[in-house]
Formats: C-alpha cells, sequence, structure tokens
C-alpha cells in the first residue's frame, strides 16, 4: 500500500510514510472488509461513514506538514486511522467525532495499540475543540460548504488548517496557514470527495 498507492503518487515526507508503515489499518475497518483493508479506496466503517482512502489520509497529513512538536487536532475522527498515523509523528492528537458508536471504537483502538498520545471524544467539532487551543495543525476530512469560522482562530502562529471546502460534486482540498503576520495564507491542493461535515443543529 505504502509503496504504490502512497511513495508512487508523490508523497515524500517520511514522517508521513513511516507513521503509515507503522500503524495496521486492518484494525481500523470493520472484520468483513478486513481483505480491502490496503486497497486503493475509501472503506465503509457503519453508521454512512467511510474511512478516507489512504492516499487522501497521506496527502492531507504532508499537507499539513505535521512535525514531532506539534499539537493536532482533528475533526471527524471516524476509525481513528488518521488520527492514529498523525499520533505516530505529533506530540499529541486531539480528534473529535460527532457520532458516540465510532468516537468509542476509535478511542478502543488506540487503547489496544498502545497510543496513548491521542484523545478522541464524541463532540460537534464544526467549533474546534478551544480547551485544547492553540493547534500547530487542524486537519477536517469532511467536507463543508464555507470555512466554520471558529476553526482558523484555534491555529497557532504558523499553524495549517487542512480542509475540503465546497459543495458535494465541487470540493477542492484547502491549506489555510497562519501567517507571521497574523493572516491567513491560502493554498488550493485540487479536487477531492469527502463525506460532509455535519454541525450539530443539522
Ligand atoms: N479520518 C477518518 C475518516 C473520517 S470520515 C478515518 O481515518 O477513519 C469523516 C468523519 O467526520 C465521519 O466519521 C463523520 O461522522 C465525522 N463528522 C462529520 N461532521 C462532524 C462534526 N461536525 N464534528 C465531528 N465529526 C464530524
Amino acid at each position: 500500500m505504502v509503496d504504490n498507492q502512497i511513495i508512487a503518487r508523490g508523497i515524500s515526507d517520511p514522517r508521513v510514510i513511516d507513521a503509515m508503515l507503522q500503524v495496521p489499518r486492518e484494525l481500523f475497518v470493520p472484520e468483513a472488509a478486513r481483505a480491502l483493508a490496503y486497497s486503493d479506496q475509501p472503506l465503509a466503517i457503519g453508521e454512512g461513514q467511510t474511512i478516507s482512502q489512504p492516499y487522501i489520509v497521506a496527502l492531507m497529513i504532508e499537507a499539513a506538514a505535521i512535525g514531532p512538536e506539534d499539537h493536532v487536532l482533528e475533526i471527524g475522527a471516524g476509525s481513528g486511522y488518521a488520527a492514529a498515523v498523525m499520533g505516530r509523528i505529533a506530540r499529541t492528537v486531539h480528534a473529535v467525532e460527532r457520532l458516540p458508536a465510532l468516537a468509542r471504537a476509535a478511542g478502543e483502538r488506540m487503547r489496544a495499540l498502545g497510543i496513548d498520545n491521542v484523545t478522541i471524544i464524541a463532540a460537534d467539532g464544526t467549533r474546534g475543540w478551544r480547551a485544547h487551543a492553540p493547534y500547530d495543525a487542524i486537519l477536517v476530512p469532511a467536507a463543508a460548504a464555507a470555512l466554520p469560522p471558529e476553526l482558523p482562530d484555534q491555529l497557532a502562529p504558523r499553524g495549517r488548517l487542512v480542509l475540503p471546502l465546497g459543495p458535494a460534486s465541487q470540493q477542492r482540498l484547502i491549506r489555510l496557514t497562519r501567517r507571521e503576520d497574523g493572516g491567513l495564507a491560502e493554498a488550493d491542493l485540487g479536487d477531492v470527495r469527502f463525506v460532509p461535515l455535519i454541525a450539530a443543529d443539522g
């Protein structure tokens, strides 16, 4: 998986590659889908949600340029796979998942794997998680029509926010970087397709 789907497509950050080699993706998919765990696609994880395609996980983490001192927030923990991969790179990962059954299963996976720097709660993440802010990186693997306004506020200086924006048919992966002068620099990382980010009020 890492050679054919990640390195061959241009992901070159050695930290991302190492972390993906360390985290067993088959433990993050339902038992019936184990045979497909390393295939080049998103997979259903129940409750109408998916574990992202491996390449997309790598792309988002590389775009967020996560380093060993970083504090990371993920909004939409799903299976917990991306959080576990980031946990192998960053100092801490806080992850929010709106569906309690998924949040619980993801937390159990972290305990089973002995990953103790990743904390997952069941909550609406559209307003971030202010208690642990600021973050060096915020990843949102779920698409919103517009930028949730409270997320960039929770970025540290030089922090990166990576998220898909736009309607289902034409989402773009966007990176916003908090500049020294306090402004935000924007980069467009291309076409993507994610499940929707759903706010607490629906
Ligand atoms: N990174 C995950 C895949 C995430 S799929 C993995 O590696 O498995 C997107 C997830 O975002 C879904 O589980 C969905 O329930 C969750 N989600 C959608 N809206 C949300 C919100 N407002 N707050 C928190 N989680 C949300």
